[in-house]
């Protein structure tokens, strides 16, 4: 047993591999795993791969994140991009960048989150890399999947279609200003802290936080989805609806309007924003980081959606309609219709998250 105090440091890289290795339990496909010069693992016909990282420091802070959910998230947003194309996930590779000072625990609490959430969702570990950070901690993550006979695209959407989302927008965007007037959840999810906000809203202070900090994005739906042909074209919604939508306008050369009255508000988001003052239906805008499904759904197969939804247990809102191009977003708000302005995260124009009020989101 190895003091959790000690810096990987002191620990020393073959230490630390040999450790990790030994955590990691092989899977279904893995030929050979974590250990030799590249992982061996058997691929489906279609293979789909996507990569996804978290920046300590852009997309989380030490203090505002524990280990196991940074370790449940990073694995979380490259479910939801492989979920997004109608897959199935199966095998990730790990890349860690350390700061040299950073102990054994923060690693071991990282890995607790990254193997709980890899058995949830039967995905294995099978290699990766370890390397020296001057300050930051960097997981980078790359998920495999089997991909099915259909895929979904973000192209696909043509004018009629109707724009359906999957859950509840805007807790987590709720949970990011949580996070910075002091609440924190601990370890295993539970409220730690509740910050400015009284026990009374203990409740939706949770709900938010664990949106932002382990998000639950529908996995399977949309592969049932695309088996039976109900939508044109989806994504997954990372960095808010004004901006993946326009992305998904972009790539189907369509227009779309959205309803500012049917936007499924969350309702935690909600009583929050509405106890300060401000505008919850914003945060389901703009917000970011739902990892729900954007859809473009033929109307003559609404029905056929809604059947899907109950088996899964999913909401889905129609909250607008595409039409004819070129790409642009329009908002219906109190009987006009006024043009939107697709508020999208950009990692290069965004403000770093050091210091005073952090943006964080990929
Ligand atoms: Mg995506």
């Amino acid at each position: 047993m190895i003091n959790p105090e000690t810096p990987v440091r002191e620990l020393g890289e073959r230490a630390l591999l040999k450790h990790l290795r030994s955590r990691v339990p092989s899977g279904p496909g893995v030929e050979i795993g974590i250990g030799d010069d590249a992982a061996a693992i058997e691929t489906s016909p279609i293979t789909l791969v996507t990569t996804d990282c978290l920046v300590e420091g852009v997309h989380f802070l030490r203090e505002w994140a524990p280990a196991r959910l940074v370790g449940r998230k990073a694995l979380t947003v490259n479910l939801s991009d492989i979920a997004a194309m109608a897959g199935t996930p199966r095998h990730a590779v790990v890349s860690l960048c350390l700061p040299p000072d950073l102990p054994l625990w923060w690693v071991d609490g990282l890995y607790d989150g990254l193997l709980e959430r890899s058995a949830e969702t039967g995905v294995t570990i099978v290699g990766g890399n370890l390397a020296v950070s001057i300050s930051q901690i960097v997981v980078d993550i790359t998920l495999l999947g089997q991909g099915g006979d259909k895929l979904m695209r973000r192209s696909g959407a043509v004018p009629g279609d109707l724009v359906v989302v999957s859950g509840a927008l805007g807790a987590a965007a709720a949970g990011l200003k949580l996070l910075a007037q002091g609440a924190r959840l601990d370890e295993d999810g539970f409220l730690h802290k509740t910050g400015v906000w009284t026990e009374s809203s203990a409740r939706a202070v949770t709900h938010c936080l664990r949106a932002l900090l382990d998000p639950n994005p529908p996995l399977a739906f949309s592969r049932a989805l695309a088996e039976q042909d109900i939508v044109h074209a989806g994504m997954d919604l990372s960095d808010g609806l004004s901006g993946d939508l326009r992305t998904l306008c972009d790539e189907s050369d369509v227009s779309a309007w959205v309803d500012a009255a049917a936007l499924p508000v969350d309702g935690a988001a909600a009583s929050l924003e509405r106890a300060r003052g401000g505008d919850a239906a914003s945060l389901a805008l703009h917000g970011g980081e739902d990892y729900q499904l954007l859809l473009a759904v033929p109307p003559d197969r609404l029905d056929a959606l809604r059947d899907v939804a109950v088996i899964w247990d999913i909401p889905t809102t129609v909250v607008g309609e595409f039409a004819p191009g070129p790409s642009a977003l329009l908002l219906k708000k109190g009987g006009s219709l006024l043009p939107l302005t697709a508020q999208s995260h950009d990692h290069f124009r965004a403000r770093p998250a050091t210091g005073g009020e952090p943006a964080t989101r990929p």
